[in-house]
């Protein structure tokens, strides 16, 4: 027996409960994991209040990330006692989630929890942590070098675009953010930015092209800023997307690449091959302090998690929650 946080949709309710269950409610998985830290993604607010359709199969225990502790694993790629970290892979989605003390995975899709790390650190880092680093290595397969030029961070104060300043500040790059909450300047300015601008200079309408600004774009917002974002990007440069945060549309021309020749590079964490992730993990867990990671978490319950969910959505939530199981 164990607790987990269980989604039910019927025609009428969607309801989502901490439960005691039983482990034949855990399917298609060859490596059971007791789960010890989850978090609280956008993503997962979203699956337990039924704001958005994320589940994709009913009953469903939510959460995209976990860290945990290998009990059992019959593929004999990892053994009884070994730490692990798994992100997305429809976790949570269509398969099981991280939000209960066990997890019932397939052993392609954990990766050992990099030893400097505990897993409340991983998971304090979560799938938003890993996400930017994946747009911050984008950018260095394109060539971008600190002393190229200035990197705009959309989406400054979520997830994504802090642990993205974070990442590129420590890497000695020039961060410009932007932000819909100015008034959060200074904690914006702690985490690295040299520079804070409101994010309405980029979320209407633009020119197809604008002044050459940015030597590189990590866009956590989509829409018109993704839009503008490629319009001001220097010639050659690069923008990464991954999120879409003010719209999945695309409302822009195609002069940026062809007249400037800048990429635009889709950035998915969900199903990234493994060797990514582990590269991402092993540089999240190089780049990042303690320090940072503890001011930048809370620690709630699983009991308190679905409260949670609720105040996420409702944008009264700032920083990463992270669950302990026990
Ligand atoms: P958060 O909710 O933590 O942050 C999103 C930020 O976007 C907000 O804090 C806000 O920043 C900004 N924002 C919100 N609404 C608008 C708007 N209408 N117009 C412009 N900016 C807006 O989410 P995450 O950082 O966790 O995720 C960001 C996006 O990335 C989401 O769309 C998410 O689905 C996506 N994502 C994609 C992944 C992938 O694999 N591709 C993985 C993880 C996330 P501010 O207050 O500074 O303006």
């Amino acid at each position: 027996m164990f607790k987990g946080i269980l989604v039910d949709k019927t025609e009428q309710d969607y309801n989502a409960e901490v439960k005691t269950l039983e482990e034949d409610v855990l399917i298609n998985g060859d490596t059971l994991v007791r789960v010890s830290y989850s978090t609280l993604n956008y993503k997962d607010a979203l699956a337990i209040t039924g704001k958005s359709p994320v589940i994709r199969k009913f009953t469903m225990i939510p959460g995209i990330d976990l860290a945990g502790t290998v009990e059992t694993c019959s593929t004999g790629k990892f053994n009884p006692g070994d730490e692990v970290l798994l992100n997305g892979f429809g976790v949570g989605e269509i398969q099981s989630g991280g939000l209960a003390q066990k997890a019932l995975l397939k052993s392609d899709w954990l990766i050992p929890l990099p030893s400097a790390l505990s897993a409340k650190q991983a998971m304090a880092i979560g799938t938003a942590g890993y996400t930017a680093m994946l747009c911050v290595m984008a950018l260095e397969q394109h060539g971008i070098k600190p002393e190229v030029g200035e990197i705009l961070v959309t989406g400054a104060n979520g997830g994504v675009g802090s642990f993205a300043i974070a990442i590129l500040a420590k890497l000695g790059y020039t961060v410009v953010a932007s932000t819909g909450r100015v008034e959060e300047s200074e904690y914006l300015k702690n985490l690295g930015a040299t520079e804070v601008m409101d994010r309405s200079q980029l979320s209407q309408p633009g020119r197809p092209l604008a002044k050459e600004r940015w030597a590189g774009v990590i866009d956590s917002v989509g829409s018109h800023t993704l839009v503008n974002a490629c319009a001001s990007t220097q010639y050659g440069g690069m923008v990464a997307a991954c999120g879409l945060a003010q719209g999945m549309d695309l409302p822009g021309t195609v002069a940026p690449f062809i007249l400037r020749g800048i990429t635009l590079a889709g950035i998915d964490s969900v199903m990234r091959p493994i060797a990514d992730r582990v590269e991402a993990w092993d540089r999240l867990a190089n780049l990042l302090d303690a320090d940072t990671l503890d001011k930048a978490s809370k620690e709630i319950s699983l009991t308190q998690a679905i409260d949670a969910a609720h105040d996420l959505i409702a944008g009264k939530i700032q920083g990463r929650i992270v669950i302990k199981m026990d």
